[in-house]
């Protein structure tokens, strides 16, 4: 794709954010957008980086490294990296190295892992947890209980390196948009429980609405969209 395409696309999906903020009765600028480079090169991540936008989400660690240390060379803009992948515990080192935020924390041995990483080069990473809200997704905390013990241990000062905002989750890839609002308004949902129960800590974030399904998410209450293919095309798997 060109990079005035890419333009166009930014520039169209931006509108229609606005949009959908708007039709939802929601504050104008309230949604975020993390634009999905996986698959796609760094020139097109430059590209995207001119017309401002500055978040970025990758989901492989191997990847992104690599892409994000080229981007980092060669642009006054730096960008900002969230992992929005599942990750690997080996994978963990390079990845507080890069990113600012891992979106896709799904167990507590990953939470050990990542603060251990940042406490070795001090640094304070974001996290969110990804939670499992449809069928069809394998990702994310299915079990309530070890979600709670995951967010009381944050809450608890066990993990002095780690900054919890949010939720992430992925609905189920399906036409029936019932199903599609019912993963995402679980998701709001258990954050005003957590914020309930843990009113030290602000979880705030809803990751929540991919290139499919994404102002059904501003409906329901995301704060922070995850695109790729609307942004930047389809990804070449081979
Ligand atoms: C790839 C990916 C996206 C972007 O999906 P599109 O359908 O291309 O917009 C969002 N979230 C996660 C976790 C992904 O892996």
């Amino acid at each position: 794709m060109t990079a005035e395409q890419i333009a166009e696309n930014f520039e169209s999906v931006r509108n229609q954010i606005k949009e959908a903020e708007k039709k939802s009765g929601r504050k104008e600028g309230c949604v975020k957008l993390c634009a999905v480079s996986k698959f796609h090169p760094a020139e097109d991540v430059l590209a995207a980086l001119k017309t401002g936008q500055t978040l970025f989400g990758e989901n492989r660690v191997q990847e992104s490294f690599a892409k994000f240390t080229q981007i980092n060379s060669v642009s006054k803009i730096k960008p900002d990296l969230h992992i929005i992948g599942s990750l690997q515990t080996n994978k963990v080192k390079k990845a507080v190295e890069i990113a600012s935020c891992i979106q896709s924390v799904d167990r507590e041995e990953l939470l050990a892992e990542i603060e251990k990483q940042c406490a070795k080069i001090e640094k304070k990473i974001e996290v969110l947890f990804e939670i499992h809200t449809g069928e069809d997704s394998k990702s994310g905390y299915k079990e309530k209980s070890v979600l709670l013990k995951s967010v009381e241990n944050c809450a608890n000062g066990i993990y002095p390196h780690i900054v919890p905002k949010g939720l992430m989750t992925m609905a189920p890839f399906t036409q029936d948009e019932k199903l599609i609002h019912a993963s995402f308004s679980k998701l709001r949902n258990l954050k005003d429980e957590l914020n309930k129960s843990f009113p030290s800590l602000e979880i705030n974030e809803l990751s929540m609405g991919m290139s499919g399904d994404y102002k059904i998410a501003i409906e329901e209450g995301s704060t922070l969209v995850r695109i790729g293919t609307a942004l930047f095309g389809e990804r070449d798997y081979s």
